[in-house]
């Protein structure tokens, strides 16, 4: 999550101060879909996530309620790791720091570092010791997940340090103003607030990863990249400040994705496909007009039918819903 202060302080200088365009109507303090919309509600990453271009997916999800059963895919299983190694690892450089400040004046001995390091060395030898007794994934892809999180915790720990250090280096500071610098620094809030939306016609609770600088809201994702205008990164960042604004009926004008990857020939984590969005009126509107389209055919319970391109389907986790063995000729005729 500290690539994101970072970043701030890098890249995204004033952007994020800068005026957005939001209808007023189109808060979601003042949105109210109809009743018999919202009477059945969708999760925000089936709203999300458009692989389907006639969206049978969300046919089978909500109306056939069939789903796709098995072993959990590996790229979620691995995605939900890196998400856990990350909030924890700020609650614990949080506590880490409340802690020290209460018992120390002196900064002689403070390595955030060491301490994150240490922390994140324990909490990763227990994720690979789930794994050890766990036989649905190989072997090859739990060790990359495993150097993954190191590089992830690595990173975190170094940048907290740096920024910390950089203050420490630069005033007369005592251990009393530790905790008030890092809340500065990184200046995340309401860490998995669960959020009602069923208003906006969403399954609750609505769960953004977080708050930055009270103002931005955010979301980490560790799959597939997809930031265009009505993609996933988009549109998850949109109904998140929509609920967030009905929640607390404050505005939220911009959306952040924080995407960790990896890469084997870098030995830090990859934030390359992390993505800033201005949460505006054109935003909302597309949010509005892909939740109505997939309430309505909820609502409706017709059958969307399947791509003309059956290539499109190949891979896809419905597959074997859509094309029960024995059916596949059938479809293609
Ligand atoms: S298999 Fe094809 S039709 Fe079925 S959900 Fe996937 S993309 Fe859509």
């Amino acid at each position: 999550m500290y690539y994101i202060a970072l970043w701030d302080l890098f890249e995204l200088g004033d952007l994020t101060r800068s005026e957005v365009i939001v209808r007023d109507d189109l808060r979601g303090y003042n949105v109210m879909l109809p009743p018999d919309l919202r009477a059945q509600p969708i999760s925000v990453n089936l709203l999300a996530t458009s692989f389907c271009p006639t969206d049978r997916n969300v046919y089978i999800e909500r109306v056939l309620r069939a789903g796709h059963h098995g072993i959990e895919e590996w790229p979620r299983v691995a995605g939900r790791e890196i998400h856990n190694l990350l909030q924890q690892l700020h609650a614990f450089a949080q506590q880490f720091v409340r802690d020290f400040a209460a018992r120390q004046r002196s900064l002689r001995n403070f390595d955030i570092c060491g301490a994150m390091i240490t922390f994140s060395d324990q909490y990763i030898a227990q994720v690979r010791e789930r794994f050890s007794a766990d036989n649905n994934y190989p072997r090859r892809q739990v060790s990359r997940l495993i150097l993954h999180l190191q590089q992830i915790a690595a990173f975190e720990a170094t940048a907290a340090a740096a920024l910390l250090n950089y203050r420490i280096s630069r005033t007369e500071m005592g251990a009393g103003a530790l905790f008030q610098e890092m809340d500065a620094l990184f200046d995340f809030r309401a860490i998995e607030q669960e959020l009602h939306a069923r208003w906006l016609g969403l399954t609750e609770p609505v769960t953004p990863d977080f708050l930055y600088r009270r103002r931005i809201i955010g979301d980490i994702k560790t799959g597939e990249i997809d930031v265009g205008p009505g993609g996933v990164f988009e549109l998850t960042c949109t109904a998140y400040a929509m609920a967030w604004e009905q929640e607390y009926r404050e505005p939220i004008d911009w959306g952040v994705i924080l995407h960790v990857s990896h890469n084997r020939r870098r030995n830090v984590p990859i934030y390359r496909g992390s993505q800033i969005y201005r949460l505006n009126t054109t935003a909302r509107i597309r949010l509005l007009d892909k939740l109505e389209q997939k309430l309505r055919l909820i609502r409706d319970g017709q059958d969307p039918g399947y791509p003309a391109d059956r290539e499109v389907c190949r891979g896809c986790v419905y597959e074997a819903v859509c094309y029960p063995e024995g059916e596949e000729d059938e479809s293609l005729s």
